[in-house]
């Protein structure tokens, strides 16, 4: 999604539309690494505005994903969004100290040239930041009998775990089917 700097006033313009995740090259290539699969386009809301001497965006991306569970390995789906603000500033009007300045992910600076504000990379970032690092498909999720590999989401194996570590890590490349 981009917009034309010179249609951006005082006044606020809300932006808001679909876009396929296959126009996101950094959201293609997290899906090519099996670390997500996207259900559905990005749905984009925007609201641009000329503030002081820079452009404000307040945005809101939402889509749903597949992930597996880092626990029990299932793979279930839920909803990202992320809601951020961004102001955009002239290249050439842009302090070099205000790039390193601004480190509050939520809220950030970033520079346009041209005509165009290109919010692509962006969206990628915010996207990007809320894919959870350890996916549970459940806060209780009980993972897996370390011996026998049973959901114990569904029950309780009956194994006697007690002294065997849990080796999560050594099953990540397993997929369990139900
Ligand atoms: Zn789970
Ligand atoms: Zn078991």
């Amino acid at each position: 999604m981009r917009i034309k700097v010179e249609w951006v006033s005082e006044a606020p313009v809300v932006l808001s539309g679909q876009e396929p995740v296959a126009d996101y090259p950094a959201l293609v290539a997290v899906q090519e690494a099996g670390e997500c699969t996207f259900l559905e386009p990005l749905q984009l809301d925007f609201t641009v505005e000329k503030e002081f001497n820079h452009i404000r965006v307040s945005g809101r991306v939402a889509t749903r994903v597949q992930l597996a569970c880092c626990r029990c390995l299932v793979d279930y789906e839920t909803d990202l969004v992320a809601n951020f603000t961004v102001f955009y500033s002239k290249a050439s009007d842009m302090p070099v100290e205000e790039e390193v300045a601004l480190t509050d992910e939520d809220l950030v600076s970033a520079p346009y040239d041209g005509d165009f504000i290109d919010f692509t990379s962006e969206i990628e970032a915010q996207v990007l930041l809320e894919i959870p690092y350890k996916p549970l498909c459940n806060e209780e999720c009980k993972g897996i009998c370390s011996k026998c590999g049973a959901d114990l989401n569904s029950g309780e194996c009956g194994c006697d775990r007690s002294g065997s570590g849990l080796a999560f890590s050594a099953l990540k490349n397993f997929t369990v089917k139900r």
